[in-house]
């Protein structure tokens, strides 16, 4: 296979339809394609195993590939030749980068919203789940909290917590408290606090994102990096790679392209547009 482009792919919307698990359908695209082709999932191993590499496996792959999760900061190295293995080979440590003092500072400020009147939520919302999930390589911070299942109580909770939100503007308000207690960990860690999905805040350190595995690829053999996600447009999940593109040196060609699709029927029409199924 040629060392001159990798394909990187968003998992979610892009490989499968939204959090379901991959179809055959797409498990015989991926079998046919004739350049190599890696993921990079926002989703952590425990939700990215069931939802495509297992069944990839099931369906049949027989190759190997690199799968990135928590949002690109956590590289699993896949061998599936011979039988089903998954290997953690990198994981980058928000707490280690940030350091005792200042993952405190978050932690601590984080906690402080608790005590403050005007970030009480409304009477008929509930704290369901844990509020603060730590990834290990970013942390997420849901005001509602977060379940591994979602119940219909916790999804009703949720659509309450949405129109909550968009009528009282309640995220904006701790993103502006927050950025306050933190714009020097901003500024000096290169701490990123993202809105992440309608519910909650992603709190990473720029760079160690899906921009991660683009840039380990071209750093290794590659020449260039093809990315192709459902949520490149501003604000989704995928965004970071169109900001990456948008913001190369003029004066040089950009070796990734990033490439939007609508679902996974739509991938599969792309490959074929590329001439990547062979
Ligand atoms: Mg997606």
């Amino acid at each position: 296979m040629s060392k001159e482009i990798a394909l990187l792919m968003d998992i979610d919307g892009t490989l499968t339809p939204p959090r379901q698990p991959l179809l055959v359908e797409m498990a015989d695209a991926l079998k046919r394609l004739n350049i190599p082709f890696n993921v990079a999932a926002g989703s952590d191993r425990p939700l990215v195993e069931p939802q495509f590499l297992q069944p990839l496996w099931d369906f049949g792959y027989r190759r190997k590939f690199e799968a990135f999760v928590d949002n690109g900061a956590t590289q699993l190295s896949c061998d599936f030749t011979e039988e089903y293995k998954v290997e953690e080979v990198f994981k980058f440590s928000f707490a280690d980068h940030l350091g005792a003092e200042d993952n405190n500072l978050l932690l601590d400020s984080l906690e402080e919203l608790d005590g403050i009147e005007e970030f009480k939520l409304a009477d008929n919302l509930k704290v369901i789940g844990n509020r603060l999930t730590d990834r290990g390589s970013m942390i997420n911070y849901a005001p509602i909290g977060r379940t591994k299942v979602i119940t219909d109580e916790a999804l009703q909770n949720r659509n309450d917590f949405v129109s909550f939100d968009k009528s009282t503007g309640y995220r904006k308000k701790i993103m502006e408290f927050l950025v306050g207690k933190l714009a020097r960990v901003m500024e000096e860690k290169g701490l990123n606090i993202l809105y992440g999905g309608e519910t909650s805040f992603d709190i990473n350190i720029r760079g160690k994102d899906k921009t991660l595995p683009v840039m380990k690829f071209l750093e290794g053999d590659y020449k260039k990096v093809a990315f192709m996600g459902d949520a490149l447009f501003d604000g989704g999940n995928d965004s970071v790679v169109q900001d990456l593109v948008d913001n190369w040196d003029p004066n040089e060609t950009c070796p990734v392209e990033a490439i939007p699709v609508k679902s996974w029927e739509h991938s599969i029409e792309v490959f074929g547009e590329r001439g990547w199924l062979g």
